[in-house]
């Protein structure tokens, strides 16, 4: 039997699907959860891989050898898509010797440096990528242990983050509302509900952004412990709009096939529409005064406003993150001004036309040095409240 014949082709059937326009299926367990089930499993005597765990996608295996597989890295939907090409597994070998597994890519080339999880901290697997880019091969130590394009943050780790968010700052989590699959869309609330000056942040929309994410959490952890000190500022910090794409392993996409952060304006999706909602029902004395959106990409850097900025919001930018792209030990960046384009559906382009607010898309380096990243994100979040507070409690407009 060919190698093609014998993968499982679950995966693509749901792409099939994807092409004839199918609607989403409703909340609850569909399509794409059997088809989990169905590839759950890939094994030769001596070796098993597993996509059994949130964060693992439906990748369609093959059992190349003994101690040989090959998976097929394929998006959640049909092309076009932005290339970011997860992948995550777990592995048991018994015997002696490594376990060889070929990372084949459909719609994108390698993007990711895998990592491995045995037992400990997630550390680099070295991948051996074919020249055009769409093979990797990587070798496994024998034991057991989780491979992934960057390191697993779920929705378990974004409980503990609001967990630990709530027991710093004495604020309740609460829920905006519930995704496709029936996830809650939670958010929490640091500083006094009447204040007037909203800050938001938003997280994972993009479910592989990682970096993004591991930036926002030291960054909400450093505004926690400053939530009793916080003045006439609120911020509301909404840390996993996209759960079902998380624990579904996706490229991009919530379970609508939608990007979610092409939804603002349209509002056609549940995730970033429960955000709108309780956006539309703030009472009158509270308004947004800064929207930040976390992600990640092949290098830091902030989208902030460009030529449309007006002086006050230019002078919060200048005193906030003017001169600071080299203040970071191990993590530099850069400001890229981008003018709103008109009916893009970012988050970015929606909350400052909406609000007319400063608003910006925090990118994190896919290759980002971790603890650099935690340490300048922690130091930025302070900044911003000092940048803030310097408007002298004005919306900086
Ligand atoms: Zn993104």
């Amino acid at each position: 039997m060919g190698i093609a014949a014998r993968y499982v082709w679950a995966s693509l059937s749901l792409l099939a699907a994807a092409c004839a326009g199918a609607p989403p299926p409703p909340a609850g367990i569909g399509v794409l959860s059997e088809a989990r089930v169905n590839v759950a499993e890939c094994r030769s005597a001596s070796v098993s891989l597993h996509f059994d765990f949130d964060g693992a996608a439906p990748s369609a295996c093959a059992v190349r050898g003994e101690r040989a597989f090959e998976l097929l890295v394929t998006p959640e939907h049909a092309p076009p898509i932005n290339p970011s090409p997860w992948y995550a597994f777990r592995y048991s070998a018994s015997g002696e010797g490594p376990v060889s597994v070929t990372l084949r890519y459909l719609e994108s080339g390698h993007r990711y440096a895998p990592k491995l999880s045995a037992g400990g901290e997630w550390r680099d697997l070295p991948a051996e990528v074919s020249e055009d880019g769409k093979t990797a091969r990587l070798e496994l130590p024998p034991g057991a242990g989780m491979v992934a394009a960057q390191e697993l943050v779920v929705p378990a780790d974004t409980a503990s983050a609001l967990a630990r968010w709530s027991k710093a700052s004495g604020a309740p989590v609460f829920t905006l509302g519930t995704s496709h699959d029936g996830r809650p869309i939670e958010a929490i609330r640091l500083g006094r509900k009447d204040s007037p000056n909203l800050v938001i942040l938003l997280g994972r929309q993009h479910p592989p952004e990682v970096t993004g994410a591991i930036a926002m959490e030291a960054f909400v952890d450093a505004l926690a412990v400053r939530a009793s000190s916080l003045g006439g500022v609120q911020v509301v910090v909404v840390p996993l709009l996209n759960p079902d794409g998380v624990v579904r392993g996706h490229w991009r996409a919530n379970r609508g096939a939608v990007d979610l952060n092409r939804d603002w304006g349209e509002f056609t999706q549940p995730e970033a529409r429960s955000v709108k909602a309780w956006l539309d029902a703030l009472p009158a004395q509270v308004r947004p005064v800064l929207m930040v959106d976390f992600h990640s990409t092949a290098r830091n850097l902030f989208y902030v406003q460009g030529n449309e900025a007006s002086e006050s919001q230019a002078q919060f930018l200048a005193a906030w993150l003017g001169g600071q792209e080299q203040a970071y030990p191990g993590y530099p960046f850069t400001l890229e001004p981008r003018n709103a384009n008109p009916g893009s559906g970012t988050a970015k382009n929606w909350f400052h036309q909406t609000y007319a607010i400063p608003s910006y898309t925090y990118e994190v380096a896919d290759t980002a040095n971790r603890a650099a990243t935690r340490a300048a994100a922690a130091a930025l979040a302070a900044r911003m409240l000092e940048a803030l507070a310097a408007q002298g409690g004005k919306t900086p407009q």
